[in-house]
């Protein structure tokens, strides 16, 4: 098993057979050494650098019914919120303060943030801090729309295709959602010049080995600059909610691959890693993780945007957050830089 991390690190690619043994395998040397070779990846090409994402959740109101997801429609205690221009512009302020120099706005698919909303948005943020990126994350829309908000100056999309198999992705959403649109909508976007960001959960309910290993392949054939993946962690209001949580084990192996099979990606230790365990970032930065992703939004808020339970970071005000980021980056031995963090090809 030794040998398929050192053919993986040498050739970025394995077969499907290999994979799924490599994936499978529960073998802490091979974990190890599979979590050193791909910290020598992305010091080779990032060296000890975290790049910061100032994620701010616009709104928790969605109009999709994702089984998994906490914001979903159909879960009636969920308590909604939109973020005003002010809201958003406060934030960015705050951050850019803080050090941050890349701004994620997130969201449920909600219709009050139109492209004329999104793109004066957009507009006025470039405007005040040009040397920033502007990322968005607002799920599907249409390819006038995706080409608008570009215009306007967005500079990256965030969409993980969720899963790439047909059939898991019918377990997870409701009949009007299809992973053909999904996978449109990254194929638009890369075309429409956007970095892309793509990605799963780990141990989503009925996922299976070859399922992660075709999540694998898809992202081979889109390239994507960033690929986001964490474990799936229940939430108590979703049909999920008996479901087991995704594994730090497993989410660790998936990110050692990814560092590995995509040397130059962009790769975030999620939040939901860090939900997980205590140390879950920092294990993920020793294993390929590259970027962080820190929460921005007012503090009044953050408990609204619950995508699964026990989310942390909700209580804090953004520069604690750095505070205790940085602290838990060092221990790892990385450093967090002021950088916009472009993909570096
Ligand atoms: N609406 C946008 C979209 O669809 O891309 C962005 C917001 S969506 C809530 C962001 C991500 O949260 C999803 O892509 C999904 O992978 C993740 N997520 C939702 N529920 C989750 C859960 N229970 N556990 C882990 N991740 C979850």
């Amino acid at each position: 098993m030794l040998s398929l991390v050192e053919k993986l690190y040498e050739t970025h690619d394995l077969t499907d057979e290999e994979l799924i043994n490599l994936i499978k395998s529960e073998d802490s040397e091979v974990s190890e050494f599979l979590r050193e070779k791909a910290d020598e990846t992305r010091q080779k090409y990032y060296g000890k650098k975290v790049f910061l994402r100032g994620l701010i959740e616009i709104s928790s109101f969605c109009k999709n019914n994702c089984l998994y997801c906490g914001i979903r429609r159909d879960n009636k205690n969920a308590e909604r919120y939109r973020l005003s221009r002010e809201d958003i512009l406060s934030c960015c302020e705050n951050g850019y303060e803080l050090g941050f120099r890349t701004f994620v706005m997130q969201g449920g698919e909600d219709a009050y943030y139109n492209d004329e909303f999104m793109c004066g948005i957009i507009r006025e943020i470039k405007n005040k801090y040009p040397d920033c990126a502007v990322t968005l994350s607002l799920g599907e829309r249409s390819n006038q729309s995706y080409k608008r908000m570009k215009e306007a100056g967005a500079d990256r999309y965030l969409l993980r295709h969720e899963t790439a198999d047909v059939e898991l992705y019918k377990k997870l959403h409701p009949n009007n959602m299809s992973l053909e649109n999904r996978k449109k909508c990254l194929f638009n976007l890369k075309k429409l010049g956007y970095q892309v960001g793509a990605g799963f959960m780990v141990g989503a309910p009925f996922q299976t080995v070859e399922n992660l290993v075709s999540d694998l392949r898809f992202m081979q054939h889109l390239q994507p600059q960033m690929i986001g993946i964490g474990p799936f962690i229940p939430h108590h209001d979703t049909p999920f909610k008996d479901e087991k949580q995704g594994t730090l084990e497993l989410t660790l192996r998936l990110l050692g691959i990814i560092r590995l099979m995509f040397p130059k990606i962009l790769l975030p230790a999620t939040t939901a890693l860090g939900t997980i365990s205590p140390t879950g970032r920092e294990m993920g930065l020793k294993t390929g993780c590259n970027v962080i992703m820190p929460n921005l939004s007012p503090v009044k808020f953050r408990k609204k945007y619950e995508l699964y339970d026990n989310k942390i970071c909700t209580g804090e005000e953004a520069a604690e957050c750095k505070g205790c980021l940085q602290r838990r980056v060092q221990s790892a031995g990385y450093e967090i830089v002021s950088e916009k963090g472009d993909c570096i090809y």
